[in-house]
């Protein structure tokens, strides 16, 4: 995608004399509350399981930095990929997944909830940083890439010249997140005790990449080696998806964007490290994300989240005042669901301590 062949702004603007629009975009991302607020948001594990591992910031800048490098290496455009990147996860509620389960299931006969919706209200509604309109008002390949991720069932057909697939920038950014996850959530789990490192070695690509290191080196710490699995476990996935897409991409070399986007291709892993990345997330899923340490921490996530949302239903009061203005456009209920997604999970541990008490 060139940046000058951007279809714009919803609000024209005039052109920034050194800044391109996807620059402009990464800077209005960057500078976003709901931005900032991604340091106080948990990806996985909550803040009181220590200060190593991942938070939603961190995980975000990880994204950002390894779909950098698939696209510096493919020949894409690095600046829509970094904007893309730094608002992929900018609509997740307090408590990562939990917290978005709960909030659908409140808003389950209002339309749900889902956090890579809540991406496009917040950047089209929420944050108010003009005075002649609401939003961000990103360039329209940024909004309709988070729209690919918030329609997934537009993203999986096959593309063809109707039904176009992503922009190749939009497809670095979702590989990039999940080799992203794949790897710093191995790593934190171990870190964190949830799981060895032998345990983790049931995988194939976690047992490749210890083979990978200890051809390198001998004799290291566990700690040590922790940390070069999880170097090794990333660039075997970036190495992989480098060489599976550039053979496909050279072929792409003199289409337009839009026809690149044609072709029945996706940027990502080749078969066999696919299968092994699902395998790993199976692992993840089983071992780790339902360790009983962590179904305590989101059992009593989404108890909170249901008391607070039953709570400002009978309490619109308690809303801030600009979320009240938004409760004749969109209704109380969803206005009360895109309050309590805005939280940072302490904010909400705050007010629901002070509102909410049980
Ligand atoms: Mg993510």
């Amino acid at each position: 995608m060139f940046s000058r062949d951007t279809r714009g702004r919803k609000h024209p603007e005039a052109e920034h004399p050194y800044r391109g629009p996807y620059q402009r975009d990464r800077d209005r991302i960057l500078h976003s509350h709901a931005f900032r607020r991604l340091a106080g948001k948990m990806q996985v594990f909550t803040g009181d399981m220590g200060d190593y591992h991942r938070t939603r910031l961190t995980h975000t800048h990880e994204v950002a930095s390894i779909a950098r490098t698939l696209g510096r290496a493919l020949q894409l455009n690095e600046d829509l990929i970094e904007a893309l990147a730094l608002f992929h996860d900018i609509g997740h509620p307090p408590y990562g997944h939990a917290g978005e389960d709960a909030l659908n299931e409140c808003l389950q006969d209002h339309g749900g909830f889902s956090h890579n919706r809540n991406a496009l209200v917040i950047a089209e509604e929420l944050e108010v940083r003009y005075p002649g309109f609401a939003g961000l008002n990103l360039s329209h390949e940024v909004l309709e890439g988070q729209r690919t991720r918030a329609n997934k069932t537009q993203s999986y057909g096959p593309a063809t010249e109707a039904h176009p697939g992503p922009l190749l920038e939009v497809q670095a950014v979702e590989a990039a997140d999940s080799m992203t996850y794949d790897a710093h959530d191995s790593d934190d789990a171990v870190k964190l005790e949830l799981v060895t490192m032998g345990e983790l070695q049931e995988n194939a690509l976690v047992r490749d990449a210890v083979a990978a290191v200890r051809r390198e080196f001998t004799g290291l710490s566990d700690d040590l080696l922790r940390k070069s699995v999880v170097h090794a476990l990333v660039d075997r996935q970036v190495s992989g998806v480098l060489e599976h897409s550039a053979a496909h991409l050279v072929t792409c070399r003199n289409l337009s964007a839009t026809e690149a986007r044609q072709r029945d291709f996706r940027i990502g892993p080749p078969p066999e490290l696919a299968e092994q990345k699902r395998e790993l997330e199976r692992f993840l899923y089983e071992r780790v994300y339902r360790h009983p340490r962590l179904v305590a921490v989101r059992t009593q996530a989404q108890q909170r989240l249901r008391a607070m949302y039953d709570g400002y239903l009978r309490r619109p009061e308690l809303l801030p005042p600009h979320f009240q203005k938004r409760v004749p456009l969109v209704g109380l209920e969803r206005t009360t669901g895109e309050y309590l997604a805005g939280m940072t999970d302490r904010f909400c541990e705050g007010l629901y301590q002070k509102h909410f008490p049980s």
